[in-house]
């Protein structure tokens, strides 16, 4: 579509970051360009309507700059997902596993409630390792998840398979895949 090529061409490739050998997705021309960043808004806000979302994760930190405008653009409120050691009220927290090593996110416990459906939103999806811990944080804290919305997929690094048992039937939207 006209905002899918809209989109694209707003985004950069950046070969060999963080690390060699990796081509880095870089949205920042994105959010500098007001109507790239407003369709996306609206796009992303759209997902988050029409699947029943009563609150809207974003993952540390690019799910912060998407999510919030989603979350005002719907009417919901917005929880963020942080790496761990940052959130100063009580929390839950979850490991996952990186390539080499792992890391723990956390969200305040109090933030999220058994009458809440979740969307979780972030940039880009890679391997899925983000997003599947967040979905477990959001099933522990008592909520029901939505969805996963995200601008773009890696297709390649398998991230859909990785989240399909997290996800147990919600939608994963991916805007763009590649
Ligand atoms: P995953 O856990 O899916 O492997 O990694 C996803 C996290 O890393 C997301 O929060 C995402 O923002 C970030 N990430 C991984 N690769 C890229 C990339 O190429 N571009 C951007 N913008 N973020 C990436």
């Amino acid at each position: 579509t006209d905002i899918q090529a809209l989109l694209l061409s707003r985004i950069r490739d950046v070969p060999d970051h963080p690390e060699p050998g990796v081509m880095f997705k870089d949205i920042t021309p994105l959010l500098a360009d007001p109507a790239a960043f407003a369709a996306l808004t609206d796009a992303l806000a759209e997902l988050t309507v029409r699947h029943g979302a009563t609150k809207i994760v974003g993952l540390e930190a690019r799910g912060f700059i998407l999510g919030a405008p989603v979350a005002v653009r719907a009417g919901i409120g917005f929880v963020p997902v942080r790496k761990a050691g940052k959130l100063p009220g009580a929390t839950l927290r979850q490991a996952y596993d990186l390539e080499y090593g792992s890391a723990e996110i956390e969200v305040h416990a109090e933030d999220l409630s058994a009458s809440d459906r979740v969307m979780v939103v972030d940039d880009v999806l890679a391997t899925g390792g983000t997003a599947e811990a967040s979905l477990q944080l959001i099933r522990r804290a008592g909520a029901e998840v939505a969805g996963v919305s995200v601008l773009m997929e890696l297709g390649f690094l398998g991230g859909r398979a990785r989240l399909e048992p997290a996800l147990a039937g919600a939608p994963l939207e991916a805007l763009l895949q590649v």
